[in-house]
């Protein structure tokens, strides 16, 4: 290998830099004021101009520099030149610095499926709330997700109403300075990097779920847990990071709706911190390339105490959900 790295890291480092760029695209886009939505299934299930960008951005980029992955975007997109100014060619150096761990040494470009989730959270970026939005570039071997990245381009920001869909004065700069926006990722193995792992105070349950997706079944499952507390917001990466951080103890969603390129790289991000994402009967999802995308038996994920919230999971909302 002439780089000296392996292909799981230079994979990482490059998925660094070009979910940075997505950030800049996904600001970018609201500062034009124009976000051309698009309904894709409903009125809830939303696609706008940076989605579409950030899509060809994430997955040509990646293609380039890595031409034998297998690479599923979200997005149903027409075949077309992808213009250059969106190509990204970074690899973020600190991620390179760091020791792949041995297991994946011997990983072949060919063995890595790529799951992309150009922006996570729409229907909050077309409603102004966005610190809710993520870009998610998940990365999966032998059908396990090993390795994310998560940009968070509106990190930082304050959602209000005055400043509902304002240009952010902070442009953003690439790299640890960045004022606005920021870049998590993790590695099974390895550990998570580019936040202050926190967990919610013993004894404390608070529930995060979706704000814009929910349902009978998601209701009755939330209020069995029994929560002190519920937040409802969007975006399946922003609920992984308010695990990570300490803000809520346990994302719930027993629906259909969460795609596998919503939780590829939330779950590296989790796991390799030492918590658990599941569906809701607690069984692992499965990333390999063949897979079905969508998430059948919703979602469940915590830090810690995993057992804790699947067993106050009810029977008629496991009788409803089958995997
Ligand atoms: P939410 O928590 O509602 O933000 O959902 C997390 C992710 O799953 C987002 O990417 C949503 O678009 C997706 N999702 C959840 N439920 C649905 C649904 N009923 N239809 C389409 N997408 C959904
Ligand atoms: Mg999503
Ligand atoms: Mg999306």
């Amino acid at each position: 290998m002439a780089s000296g790295h392996t292909v799981l890291m230079r994979l990482v480092a490059s998925a660094y830099s070009v979910a940075q760029k997505a950030g800049v695209i996904v600001r970018h886009v609201i500062a034009e004021g124009d976000l051309g939505i698009v309904e894709k299934t409903c009125a809830t299930d939303l696609q706008t101009k940076a989605d579409r960008l950030v899509q060809m951005s994430i997955c040509s980029s990646l293609a380039r520099k890595f031409p034998k992955l297998t690479i599923i975007g979200e997005e149903d997109l027409p075949p077309e030149d992808v213009d250059q100014a969106l190509i990204e060619d970074g690899q973020w150096e600190e991620i390179l610095k760091q020791p792949c761990p041995s297991q994946y040494s011997a990983i072949k470009e060919e063995d890595l499926v790529v799951w992309v989730d150009p922006l996570d959270g729409t229907k909050e970026y077309t409603e102004g709330l966005l610190d809710n939005v993520t870009v998610l570039i998940g990365i999966a071997y032998e059908g396990k997700a090993i390795a994310g990245v998560i940009n968070q381009p509106y990190y930082n920001y304050q959602n209000n109403e005055n400043q509902k869909l304002r240009e952010p004065k902070n442009e953003a700069k690439a790299g640890p300075d960045a004022v606005l926006g920021r870049t998590i990722w993790g590695v099974l193995g390895l550990g998570a990097f580019g936040f202050q792992l926190k967990e919610v105070p013993a004894g404390r349950h608070i529930i995060t779920t979706t704000r814009s997706h929910s349902n009978q079944l998601v209701v009755d499952c939330v209020a069995a847990m029994n929560p002190d507390d519920v937040l409802r917001v969007g975006g399946a990466g922003n609920k992984i990071i308010q695990l990570i951080e300490g803000k809520a103890s346990a994302y719930v969603f027993a629906s259909p709706g969460c795609k596998k390129w919503d939780t590829c790289a939330p779950e590296s991000i989790l796991h390799a911190v030492g918590g658990k994402l599941t569906d809701i009967h607690g069984n692992a999802l499965q990333y390999d390339k063949g897979v079905k995308h969508m998430n059948s038996a919703g979602v469940l994920a915590t830090l810690r105490n995993h057992d804790y919230y699947a067993r106050r999971v009810p029977q008629s909302v496991r009788n409803a959900l089958v995997p």
